[in-house]
């Protein structure tokens, strides 16, 4: 089932379906090549770590959904990313990912590991992550409030911004 808006922007119509952007690895796993990717990347759509030269280098990252409210549109769209983390806080996702009191855990926190084409800057970002109980993804906010991707999530978007993520990376990918 898929609803159509009309755009007070641009006149089109917006179709506002189930699908979302999506970044199925962090950007640093999508730029390895394909032996460095092989020999150091353990990684499932989930959970993702980087294999460094050293114990301090290692890398470790989480997916998870970043929910923005959409004028018009009953659910949030919510962007796939993947946020990098501390190895504690790797080790304490890891340890609850099959448990119920994920929901008694505070927030963590993390580093915004894509970069967002239609919000440059996004790659870095501060955020919190959010255990939403094992059979959901974890819920990601930017805690940074200076960026675009904070106002995004406080004031929610338009139906024209929520398509023009979509654009952004079929133009990308093209
Ligand atoms: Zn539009």
């Amino acid at each position: 089932m898929s609803d159509q808006i009309a755009c007070s922007e641009c006149g089109e119509l917006h179709t506002l379906d189930e699908v979302e952007l999506v970044f199925r690895r962090p950007d640093a796993v999508a730029a390895l090549s394909d032996a460095e990717r092989e020999a150091r990347c353990r990684e499932n759509d989930d959970l993702c770590a980087i294999w460094g030269d050293s114990d301090d280098s290692h890398r470790y990252f989480v997916r998870g959904l970043l929910p923005l409210m959409v004028t018009g549109r009953p659910l949030d769209y919510c962007l796939g990313v993947w946020m990098e983390v501390r190895r504690d806080v790797f080790d304490r996702i890891y340890a609850l990912w099959d448990s119920d009191s994920q929901l008694d855990e505070p927030p963590l926190d993390g580093l915004l590991a894509n970069d967002i084409p239609t919000r440059p800057g996004s790659l870095d970002l501060h955020g919190k992550i959010h255990l939403t109980g094992p059979e959901t993804r974890p819920e990601f906010m930017v805690a940074d409030a200076a960026a675009a991707l904070f106002a995004d999530q406080r004031d929610g978007i338009s139906a024209h911004q929520a398509d023009a993520f979509l654009k952004s990376l079929d133009r990308r990918s093209a």
